[in-house]
């Protein structure tokens, strides 16, 4: 491989040459460790047949070693400011694309027709913290034609991603990724890997898209609709939970009967469902809306 980008001393003199300041609101905060960057390309299990979508490459330091075991990259970047850093520091490897987009903003299913014929790609990245879960819940409820996500988040979302029912935090992201996924916790990464130094720990996740949902659902956007009324209101009951924010009109009469019609208690709070239990609730509210 050529001259490592991640290096402390090598990221330190990019940054000073091109007179580049992190800006905190998009997260910046890039990786110095290459001993994590080969572990994390190791984790998704990248090959010479594989498209890779890079989420934020910064200056280039983990699209450096993607590119050099991937087919392809694509790199979406939102900092103007980095594109000419990153024609510099990427110059050499000629199956890297760079786009200076927001990736919330992207085309990500015409990037995965384009580059790989509509075959399912994967995504590698060292998020930015302030938007990893809209990125995730697009990249999982677009379903989009994806393999695999690897990605750096902080500790914290990397155990709400993996959380059951009733853990402290179990919420809407746990269910959409255990929905669609398999997780697996790749390893821990401590604040010094990084420039500057987040505040957190952070780790790195595989979720391995599965090619059919776990559960089966007759709606499945009434599945995330009382997913997401469940955990509005965390610490209301699931029958308030509904009956407030419930986009189906149904009395609190018919939402109780739904609710002990499946064995549960009345006062049951939305964090004690799981999967399975969101599924059965989902069909049955759907059978009373649609008699
Ligand atoms: N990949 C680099 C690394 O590991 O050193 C940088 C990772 S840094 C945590 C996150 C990167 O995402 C930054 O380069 C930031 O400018 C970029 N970014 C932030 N918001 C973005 C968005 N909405 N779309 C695309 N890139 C974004």
């Amino acid at each position: 491989m050529a001259e490592r980008i991640s290096t402390p001393s090598k990221t330190k003199q990019i940054i000073e040459e091109n007179g580049f300041f992190f800006k905190k609101n998009f997260g910046q905060n890039f990786l110095i460790d290459t001993n994590i960057l080969d572990n994390i390309v190791l984790c998704a299990g990248i090959t010479k047949d594989d498209c890779v979508l890079e989420v934020g490459p910064g200056i280039g330091s983990l699209t450096q070693v993607i590119a050099e075991n991937a087919r392809e990259v694509v790199a979406v970047e939102i900092d103007t400011t980095l594109i000419p850093i990153l024609k510099q520091t990427l110059g050499e490897y000629n199956n890297v694309e760079i786009l200076n987009q927001d990736i919330l903003k992207t085309n990500i299913d015409g990037i995965i027709q384009e580059k790989n014929g509509g075959k399912p790609i994967k995504v590698v990245a060292n998020l930015p913290y302030y938007i990893t879960t809209p990125i995730i819940m697009d990249l999982l409820e677009k379903e989009r034609h994806i393999d695999t996500i690897t990605v750096m988040v902080q500790k914290e979302v990397a155990e709400r991603m993996q959380a059951g029912p009733k853990e402290k935090e179990y919420g809407a992201l746990s269910v959409a990724v255990q929905y669609y996924c398999d997780a697996n916790l790749d390893m821990i990464v401590q604040p010094s890997c990084f420039m500057p130094r987040p505040k957190v720990a952070s780790a790195v996740i595989t979720l391995k898209v599965l090619p059919e949902r776990k559960v089966k659902t007759k709606d499945e956007s009434l599945f995330f609709h009382l997913v997401k009324c469940a955990f509005g209101q965390r610490r209301k009951t699931l029958l308030n939970s509904l009956y407030n924010q419930g986009k189906f009109n149904l009395s609190k009469e018919e939402l109780t009967a739904i609710i002990t019609s499946l064995g549960w208690d009345e006062r049951i709070r939305g964090e004690a469902l799981g999967i399975h239990e969101f599924a059965a609730l989902t069909n049955a509210v759907f059978d009373k809306i649609h008699g």
